[in-house]
C-alpha cells in the first residue's frame, strides 16, 4: 500500500501541487479580504520637470493577518480570474478619489492627480463608465484629477469597447493612460487610434537607458516621446532606479518621472513627509 501511495504522490509534481494549493488558500483568504479590511494603498508621487509633486499612483496593498504583505503580481491575477476584481477595483477607486479629495480641500494643494489602475475585467464590465463618474461625483474631486491607467492587453479584449468608454470617460473630464507601454506588439497602432492623455513608458525600457546612453532603448525612447508629443499626450517615465536614468529622460524630454529614485510607495503619511509642504505644486 506504501509504494501505491508513493507511486501516486510521484504522479504530481510537488512544486506544481503546491503551487495550486497556496493559490488555493489565497483566493479564499482573499474573498474575506474586503470585509476584513486588510486592503489599503500606498502611493508613489510623480514629479514634474522642477521636482515638484504633480501627481500620485494609488497602489493597491493586501495587509495578510498572517502572511504579512502579499505582492499585487501574486493575489491580483487570482482577483482577475475569479471576478473579484470588480468589487477590489471599486473600492480601490473609491479610496483613491476619497484620498484625492482630502488633499484638493487642503488649501495649499495644487492641481495633482491620483493614477489607478485599472484591471481588464473591470473595464470592461457594462457599467463601468457610469461607475466611475459616480465615484468621482460622490468624492468631490475635479474629474481631470482621476487619470485610469490601462493597459494594451485590455485594448486588445476589445478594441470597439474600449474607444468608446475611452469617449465617455474622456467626455467627463476625466484621465487616461496607457500603461507599460512598448511591452506588447501592438503599442504603436493603439497610441494613434486611441485618445489617451498620457503615456508611461514601461521600466524596463527606462532600467537600459541611462549608464550606457546609446542602442535601441534610446531609439525606442525618443520615439514613443516624440510621438506621443506629436499626437498631444503627456509622457511618464516610470521605474526611474538612478539619477542617471532621470537626467537621460529628462534630456529625451519627458514631461513627468516615477520611480524609486524619486521616492518609493508609502502609505499616506510617509508621502506626505516626503514632501516639502503637504502636496505644495
Ligand atoms: P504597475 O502599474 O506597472 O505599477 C508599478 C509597479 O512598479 C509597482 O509595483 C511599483 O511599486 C513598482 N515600482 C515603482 N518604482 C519602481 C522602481 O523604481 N523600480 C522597480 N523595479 N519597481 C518600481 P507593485 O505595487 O508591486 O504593483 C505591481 C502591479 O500590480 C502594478 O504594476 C499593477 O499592474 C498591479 N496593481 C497594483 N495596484 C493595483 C490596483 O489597484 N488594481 C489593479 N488592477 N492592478 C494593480
Ligand atoms: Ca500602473
Ligand atoms: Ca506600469
Ligand atoms: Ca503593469
Amino acid at each position: 500500500a506504501k509504494a501505491a501511495g508513493r507511486s501516486v504522490i510521484r504522479f504530481y509534481d510537488p512544486n506544481t501541487q503546491s503551487i495550486l494549493a497556496q493559490r488555493f488558500r489565497l483566493e479564499v483568504e482573499l474573498r474575506h479580504a474586503l470585509e476584513r479590511e486588510e486592503f489599503s494603498l500606498a502611493f508613489q508621487k510623480q514629479v514634474g520637470l522642477k521636482g515638484q509633486c504633480v501627481g500620485v499612483e494609488a497602489l493597491l496593498r493586501w495587509n495578510h493577518p498572517v502572511r504579512g504583505e502579499v505582492p499585487p503580481s501574486q493575489f491580483i491575477p487570482i482577483a482577475e480570474d475569479n471576478g473579484l476584481i470588480v468589487e477590489i477595483g471599486d473600492w480601490v477607486l473609491a479610496s483613491a478619489c476619497r484620498q484625492l479629495a482630502l488633499w484638493e480641500g487642503r488649501s495649499q494643494a495644487g492641481k495633482i492627480t491620483v493614477s489607478v489602475n485599472v484591471s481588464s475585467r473591470q473595464f470592461h464590465q457594462a457599467d463601468f463608465v457610469e461607475k466611475v463618474v459616480r465615484i468621482v461625483d460622490e468624492s468631490g474631486i475635479r474629474p481631470a484629477g482621476l487619470c485610469l491607467e490601462i493597459t494594451e492587453s485590455m485594448v486588445l479584449s476589445d478594441l470597439d469597447d474600449t474607444l468608446r468608454k475611452m469617449m465617455a470617460l474622456r467626455a467627463h473630464g476625466i484621465q487616461i493612460a496607457m500603461d507599460d507601454f512598448g511591452t506588447g506588439f501592438s503599442s504603436m497602432a493603439y497610441l494613434s487610434r486611441l485618445p489617451f492623455d498620457e503615456v508611461k513608458i514601461d521600466k524596463s525600457f527606462v532600467q537600459q537607458s541611462g549608464e550606457h546612453a546609446s542602442g535601441n532603448a534610446w531609439i525606442i525612447i525618443e520615439t514613443i516621446i516624440n510621438m506621443a508629443h506629436n499626437l498631444g499626450m503627456r509622457v511618464v517615465a516610470e521605474g526611474i532606479e538612478t539619477s542617471q536614468q532621470h537626467e537621460f529622460l529628462t534630456n529625451l524630454g519627458c514631461d513627468r518621472f516615477q520611480g524609486f529614485h524619486l521616492g518609493r510607495p508609502g502609505n499616506v503619511q510617509a508621502l506626505e513627509q516626503s514632501l516639502d509642504v503637504a502636496l505644495a505644486t
